[in-house]
């Protein structure tokens, strides 16, 4: 009964169906105005542009965007729901080139946009037209210092095909090629297995299979030591000629300008997450404690503690999350409600569904859609509040405009991370059970812990590999031995880490696809639970300051954006701030297991 009732989505509101008409003709009509805005704008930005004439083709692009924005996602969430369906695949198929389409035609605007002298930009900033896409024009422009000419820039695209991306895929394809022969608990044989089966048994309740199946794993990537090591070369040594190329003046420069955060504020962040070190140890003993261990290995930090927790149905889940936003703001519970009823919110996994879960944030009128695969964990359970927080934030950003509307990635979790913490509490608060409290504590230190000292440790290691290549080609046993150094700081004399280890770097996707990406996690997580701490602190006042954060969607930078909170990003107090949070978590547990023990 419970299942048959859980909640789908109602695509409804955006089309019929795909064979509804209005696609077709607003996929065409998308793609005219493209047309239409390269034909009347093309060549008319860069030079002595009026006001009105900038502020018009600035509306312009963005009604474009609008335009094309439905029928795309749209296909997207339709092919979410059954990737099956022959006509949904080819519908996604279509809007992508169509949206590739229109990329092409629309392309040339940034690009005029970044040639607008700055004494015209700052006359024609005075007009109100131009003025409310300031922080658009601002963000663009932040890469003029170190753009090349235009040959040089369309040189550099074509060589990294066969260069830079080159690298990429073949650590894509390497890694993807693994597999290991292990025998699976409660398998009689050994067989192949996957990367991610190996992994999950980190989760195992038996610590020698735990320590075999992560040494199992990373002796594979130990065997492509050359191939693997001749992909990190070549990627550092590639980043260091683009940044003497372009004059960045920090390796991190390109990351930094793209998530609107500044070298000073990093640096704090990382020298206060270096100084709270000894909590991530004092965390890492009580775990020791907790699973009656003579010596805590790094195969044993995520290992589980004794009985699974109750189930959470659909409902129930439903109602814990609900009565956790209550405590905050009743109008938090009101938007999930409308969400829940007016089909927003996708529940149930089933085949052909799009695994894991996320919030599709569409444009400012038209509400988010959630999609999860609810099988009543505790970690579905914080899935729910994590995506509805996401969804909260869309709400309140209404008011902004489509170009302003998402936020920018140092805020992107800020709802989300912010509801589970909402949730987290609540239960805490609410839960009899000892035994239960203590787990729940756990997992949300250990899920800290993750996003913080573990993430900046991969920052700096990443700086040290890509400092290092400077001065010529890293061996693999220099990786290694640079890789064992930040992690040995990290773990202290808490946790000992297993020989196999040194090759722990070998299969972090982030130092390939997206570099120096680890940082944004720190930043994010500690930014939450920084201002998670002072609602602990401030009570009733904090909530509007917090929800005029939301509201800000992507219109600012994060510092502009926290001003009106009183925070200051480079201020070391301020990061402290999340550290407490943790401490007051880890204190929590202590006292817990003090109880315990008497
Ligand atoms: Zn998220």
């Amino acid at each position: 009964m419970e299942h048959q009732a859980e909640p789908k989505w109602n695509l409804q509101h955006l089309y019929r169906g795909v064979d509804d008409p209005q696609l077709e003709k607003d996929l065409n009509q998308a793609q005219k105005c493209a047309t239409a805005f390269r034909t009347r704008f093309h060549g008319n930005i860069a030079g002595e542009t009026e006001a009105q004439e900038l502020g018009a083709a600035l509306s312009a692009y963005e009604a474009i965007h609008q335009q094309a924005l439905k029928p795309m996602l749209y296909a997207q969430l339709l092919f979410s729901c059954d990737s099956r369906v022959a006509e949904s695949a080819a519908l996604l198929a279509q809007v992508r080139e169509m949206g590739s389409r229109i990329e092409q035609e629309t392309l040339f605007f940034d690009l005029e946009l970044q040639k607008i002298p700055e004494e015209i930009l700052a006359t024609l900033l005075q007009s109100k037209v131009v003025k409310c896409y300031g922080h658009y024009l601002r963000q663009i422009r932040m890469q003029i210092p170190y753009a090349c000419s235009e040959e040089v820039e369309q040189t550099l695209s074509r060589k990294n095909l066969s260069g830079r991306d080159g690298f990429v895929q073949l650590f894509d394809e390497l890694t993807s090629s693994l597999s290991f022969s292990f025998t699976m608990p409660e398998e009689s044989e050994e067989r192949l297995c996957s990367g991610e089966e190996l992994l999950s048994l980190l989760y195992h309740p038996e610590a020698t299979l735990r320590e075999r199946a992560f040494a199992t794993f990373l002796e594979g990537h130990a065997d492509l030591a050359i191939p693997l090591t001749a992909c990190f070369n070549n990627l550092l040594l590639d980043h260091g000629q683009e940044a003497e190329l372009r004059g960045y003046p920090e390796l991190m420069t390109p990351t930094l300008i793209e998530n609107e955060t500044e070298s000073a504020m990093v640096t704090q962040m990382m020298a206060v997450t270096e100084q709270n070190r000894p909590l991530a140890q004092r965390y890492f003993r009580l775990k020791k404690e907790l699973l009656g261990l003579k010596s805590m290995k790094n195969s044993d930090l995520y290992a589980p503690l004794g009985s699974e927790g109750p189930r959470y149905p659909f409902t129930a889940a439903l109602e814990k999350v609900r009565e956790a936003f209550a405590v905050f703001s009743p109008s938090f519970v009101a938007m999930v409600d409308d969400l829940v009823t007016s089909g927003r919110v996708d529940v149930p996994a089933r085949p052909g569904k799009s695994p894991g879960a996320y919030c599709m944030g569409m444009w400012p009128g038209e509400a988010p859609y959630v999609l999860l695969n609810h099988t009543g964990t505790l970690r579905d359970l914080s899935t729910l509040a994590h995506e509805l927080g996401h969804a909260i934030h869309y709400q309140l950003a209404e008011g902004q405009q489509l170009l302003h509307y998402h936020p920018t990635l140092p805020l992107a979790e800020t709802a989300s991370v912010f509801g589970e913490m909402l949730l987290t509490r609540h239960m805490l608060d609410h839960e009899p059970k000892q035994e239960l409290r203590i787990g729940l504590l756990c997992s949300k230190i250990e899920e800290i812990i993750a996003t913080t000292f573990r993430q900046d440790m991969l920052t700096r290691f990443e700086l040290a590999i890509h400092t290092r290549r400077g001065d010529g080609l890293l061996s693999p046993e220099a990786i290694c031995d640079l890789w064992w150094e930040e992690n040995a700081q990290l773990f202290g004399e808490a946790v000992s880490m297993i020989p196999a280890y040194r090759w722990g770097w070998a299969y972090i996707s982030h130092f390939i696809h997206a570099r120096f990406y680890c940082y944004s996690y720190v930043f994010g997580e500690l930014l939450v639970l920084a201002l998670f701490q002072r609602y602990r602190e401030e009570g009733e006042a904090f909530i509007p300051l917090y929800e005029g954060l939301l509201k800000g969607g992507g219109g600012a930078s994060p510092q502009t954006l926290l001003e009106p909170l009183g925070v200051n990003l480079s201020d070391p107090d301020f990061w402290q701030k999340g550290y407490d949070c943790l401490a007051t978590l880890i204190d929590e547990l202590e006292g817990l297991l003090v109880e315990k023990d008497h």
